[in-house]
């Protein structure tokens, strides 16, 4: 299972990710008030109706383990 959104636009914030239950959270370091969730059962998303919509916003989730490797590679 993997899970990665992108504009493709080098100028985009890369997002972090988190899991809560079936959900993916996706937050920007940038953008305080920005937060993606997408549902990996459904594939439905949800986006901040607040955030800026001219700023693109990238990310990917990966099952832990993966995840783990990655942060802990730096
Ligand atoms: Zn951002």
């Amino acid at each position: 299972m993997q899970l990665h959104f992108s504009s493709g636009s080098p100028d985009s914030h890369a997002c972090e990710s988190r899991r809560e239950g079936n959900w993916i959270v996706f937050t920007c370091p940038q953008c305080e008030e920005f937060e993606r969730r997408i549902n990996f059962e459904t594939g439905e998303q949800h986006t901040t109706p607040s955030a800026n919509p001219y700023i693109l916003h990238q990310g990917s989730f990966m099952p832990a383990g993966f995840e783990a490797d990655h942060l802990g590679a730096n």
